[in-house]
């Protein structure tokens, strides 16, 4: 049987030639140097275009000056600020890769994923030195540069301002930059995402990668990054999505970004009405928030025009929610349009665009360039148009936008990809004008309020445990706040002691040792035994429907 393609209704589009930061740089939309594009929300740092151009010179030549060359990998360690930008665009002028961590990572992982990128360099926020100073032993890292975030400089480390010192007077040839024919091979950015099993990878994106995911965010339009959008963020940077919507898209476009360095519903709030923001990437947990929170209707949200919600699936309850409580309140729709990716596409697939509100059930239609399939993941069949939501199929895609594969990591790359076609994990059905309904999702990962969660991750630390013998964990949504949520099942040692006792030490433990967003927040039991195939395989989906039955009794 031959496949069934869906494309985009918008036409293709012509790659950019450049490389990305010549592609930012380009200015065509003529922002003047003075317009301020980027707001701290804390400090309320303001930084100007001319400035943003000015600031990556410098950080450039000074990141040259220390040794930073062509194709070094420099992490950068640290929650959103307002010089974020500048220094993905200072590691990009060198030539080199911008890999961007959580600054959740515990010790251990900067060390994995240190060693894993082969990074050379860290910028690291103040407030995570400590963390990356410990993690650095027995890695490549050379040379640990305390962001610009602290008055005074840690004892013994370069900070940002002193490498910008150190740069002046040779400004002017600094910016290097990437030839056409390269655009497309060159990693820009190595990011971590799960793949469809086992601990974290390392997704290689290339220049044309983004510039490409750039374009297409911007040819069928959700958000708006023109000079008059102002936009309040708390996306994490580290996530591909957060540097295309947080650092680049506005730069590019010209409109006004304030940055939070993580989300707190009132502080947002303020925010918004403050900023008269127009614009806004969430979540589903904070549309929730937004529908629902008695606090929402104390602050004045009516400068709102386009709300974008990703990451995860919105419970079509919560956008009914939105809509009226946004019309009652001030008079008008303020559209909630949802899209589709993930990090391994970079990360935009679908979205629907401001005009089709009448698809505002679905995640949207393909970007331009985009080929995606629909397969069947038992027959292996290509999924028609319109077929049962009982019969959703694996999406496959294929585009400019999907990354080349994992860094160093021949096994995962193979694993994700089939005759071109990147295999998403996520199950959808598609409707007969080609927009997308996501279904389900066949890989292990687990996404608690947007952020990643890797359940082999979890699954290998409870069995630190000394009362542990086995344990597995699954994601379960959770209505009240309209997200998964890790929980777990475990098989105690014997002689573990008073079995619900032993469980709550087992989880107080866990939750102490890793990231919040970690943490089991869903129901934890005892089970005799881990459900496995004969090769020893955990059946993930029958844990997640006894976990979800044990809930339900409970
Ligand atoms: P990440 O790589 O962190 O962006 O996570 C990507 C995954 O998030 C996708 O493979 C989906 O499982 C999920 N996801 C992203 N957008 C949506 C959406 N609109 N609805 C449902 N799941 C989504």
């Amino acid at each position: 049987m031959s496949s069934i393609e869906y494309s985009s209704p918008s036409p293709d589009l012509q790659f950019v030639q450049s490389d990305l930061l010549a592609y930012i740089f380009s200015n065509p939309h003529n922002i003047p140097s003075d317009k301020v594009v980027y707001i701290d929300a804390l400090s309320k740092e303001k930084i100007t275009f001319g400035e943003v151009v000015r600031r990556t010179q410098c950080l450039a030549a000074g990141l040259r000056a220390v040794g930073v060359n062509d194709s070094d990998v420099v992490v950068i360690y640290s929650p959103n600020t307002v010089e974020y930008p500048i220094y993905c665009f200072g590691i990009l002028g060198c030539r080199a890769v911008v890999a961007p961590f959580s600054p959740t990572l515990t010790i251990e992982e900067l060390r994995t994923h240190a060693l894993t990128t082969g990074a050379k360099y860290v910028i690291a926020h103040s407030s995570l030195l400590e963390n990356a100073r410990e993690a650095m032993p027995g890695t490549l890292v050379k040379k640990l540069i305390q962001a610009d975030d602290a008055q005074q400089p840690s004892r013994g480390l370069l900070d940002v301002p002193t490498l910008a010192e150190l740069a002046k007077g040779q400004v002017a040839q600094q910016l290097l930059h990437i030839s056409p024919r390269e655009v497309a091979s060159r990693n820009a950015f190595l990011c971590l995402s799960s793949g469809t099993t086992g601990p974290s990878k390392v997704v290689q994106l290339s220049h044309q990668n983004v510039t490409t995911n750039m374009q297409q965010y911007m040819a069928i339009p959700t958000l708006e990054f023109s000079p008059s959008a102002i936009y309040v963020a708390f996306i994490p940077n580290y996530h591909i999505a957060g540097i295309i919507i947080n650092v680049l898209l506005p730069v590019f476009g010209g409109a006004l970004m304030v940055m939070m360095p993580h989300f707190e519903l009132e502080k947002y709030l303020w925010l918004l009405q403050h900023h008269k923001a127009t614009t806004i990437s969430i979540i589903p947990p904070v549309a929730l928030l937004l529908s629902r929170s008695p606090l929402a209707e104390k602050y004045d949200l009516g400068s709102l025009q386009r709300t974008f919600c990703t990451a995860a699936p919105l419970p079509k309850e919560v956008k009914a929610d939105f809509d009226a409580r946004m019309k009652k309140l001030y008079g008008k729709d303020i559209l909630l349009l949802q899209g589709y990716g993930s990090t391994e596409t970079s990360p935009l697939v679908a979205q629907v665009p401001y005009w089709r509100q009448d698809k505002s059930h679905t995640c949207g239609c393909s970007v331009p360039n985009m080929s995606m399939r629909l397969i069947d993941p038992l027959t292996g069949r290509d999924v028609p148009k319109n077929a049962s939501a009982r019969m959703p199929g694996e999406i496959w895609v294929r585009g400019p936008n999907v990354m080349s594969g994992s860094y160093r990591n021949a096994d995962a790359t193979e694993a994700a990809f089939e005759n071109g076609w990147y295999k998403t994990g996520d199950l959808a059905v598609i409707d007969s004008d080609g927009y997308l309904t996501i279904m389900d999702r066949i890989k292990e990962l687990i996404k608690y309020k947007g952020l990643q969660v890797v359940p082999s991750e979890l699954e290998n630390k409870i069995l630190q445990h000394p009362n542990v013998q086995d344990a597995t964990v699954v994601g379960v949504w959770k209505d009240a706040e309209a997200t998964e949520v890790p929980a777990a099942f475990v098989v105690l040692q014997t002689g573990s002691g008073p079995v619900l006792e032993t469980v709550g030490k087992v989880k107080a433990w866990f939750d102490r040792e890793v990231a919040n967003h970690q943490k089991l927040r869903g129901v934890v039991f005892a089970v005799e035994a881990i459900p496995k195939s004969a090769s020893g395989k955990i059946l993930r989906r029958q844990v997640k429907e006894m976990v979800q039955a044990r809930a339900r009794s409970k």
